[in-house]
């Protein structure tokens, strides 16, 4: 077994990822040690390069979107074989006792742990997790595929639900939850208008051939009123903007981590019972639910393959908003020719 590994690592907030060769990390009781054969970038990775998320555990290998191998088992490991794939969430680590952990919303914990934040993360060739964190995922298949799952996926789908049953969806910021939510909505027989950045016709484009039933930029009037608004973009003036096209007893779902701050607004654009909510982690419950229903649906997610060492350049990418759909990066070169756009999970 190999001794030492390559890493993309975070010294402080405002710097480039730092390629570094570290030891391998050893697994310890109740962990499991990876070999990460992909790992999405999320949204939440730029959070964390701008300095947005309080008291990350500096230096960090970022990285929440994991999909790889178990290579070794740590003391106490139930449930898992070597070999076998698995699935890293955001969530890594919860207290198990505090009033939300008791009341099945460990999502809430007061000392919840997060992949990528202050456990390291999947920005690397191999990785230890907490076992009872994670999920098994389906051998076969593209592993950069997958990857968008564990964060876009699983948050798009808590995003989702806290929609309760709107049938006509506002989704703002049409990147790598919105697509896979989109597929999710009309799976459910749900309909969803796709909001985006002025001018960015390709993302529009890309939501109308996943089955928007109207796609415009954040600035326009959808052609009817909506039930839901899910927003995905980190712009706290699209709140107000969502809640201007909500029908009575509409909610607004805010599911990123950061947001810029809200503007103030009338009184009159939330009454007649809209909401506005945020949605924050995941709970196991979710990762389960969520990944026995994207076979059915299924998802297919479209993803942008990167090495490794081009994390800085996948993030830039992402802030830029120059992708479709999810950036991934991929450990081994023989993965990253074969993963393509359109990849069936
Ligand atoms: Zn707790
Ligand atoms: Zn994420």
């Amino acid at each position: 077994m190999k001794i030492s590994m390559r890493a993309m690592i975070l010294d402080r907030p405002g710097l480039p990822l730092r390629l570094a060769e570290l030891p391998l990390p050893q697994p310890g009781p109740g962990n499991v040690l990876i070999e990460v054969e992909a790992c999405g970038v999320c949204r939440t990775d730029l959070h964390l390069q701008d300095g947005e998320l309080p008291h990350p555990a500096l230096p960090i290998i970022p990285g929440h979107e994991i999909v790889g191998r178990v290579l070794a088992l740590g003391s106490g490991v139930a449930g898992f074989r070597i070999g076998q794939r698995v699935g890293v969430p955001w969530l890594g680590w919860t207290c198990g006792h505090c009033r939300f952990c008791a009341e099945g919303r460990e999502n809430l914990c007061d000392q919840a742990r997060f992949t990528g934040y202050q456990i390291q993360g999947g920005y690397a060739e191999y990785t230890t997790a907490d076992a009872r964190y994670c999920f098994s995922l389906p051998d076969a298949g593209d592993a950069a595929a997958l990857a968008p799952l564990l964060c876009a996926g699983l948050i798009g789908y808590r995003a989702l639900a806290m929609a309760g049953d709107a049938r006509r969806l506002g989704i703002y910021g049409f990147g790598a939850a919105a697509h896979i939510v989109a597929q999710v909505a009309r799976f459910q027989a749900r309909e969803f208008y796709a909001f985006t950045r002025s001018g960015d016709d390709a993302s529009q484009e890309f939501a109308r051939g996943l089955g928007a039933s109207w796609a415009g930029s954040a600035d326009q009037t959808p052609p009817t009123a909506l039930d839901a608004a899910l927003i995905f973009a980190p712009a706290g003036q699209l709140v107000p903007a969502a809640l201007r096209h909500l029908a009575k007893g509409g909610c607004v779902v805010c599911a990123g981590i950061h947001m810029s701050d809200i503007p103030s607004f009338p009184y009159s654009i939330l009454w007649g019972e809209r909401a506005i909510r945020s949605v924050a982690n995941l709970t196991r419950r979710d990762g389960e639910e969520f990944l026995s229903l994207a076979p059915r649906v299924p998802v297919r997610t479209t993803v942008q393959a990167f090495p490794l060492d081009a994390a800085n350049e996948a993030l830039r990418r992402l802030r830029r908003g120059e992708l479709q759909g999810a950036a991934v990066l991929v450990m081994r070169p023989r993965e990253l020719s074969a993963s393509s756009r359109h990849s069936p999970t």
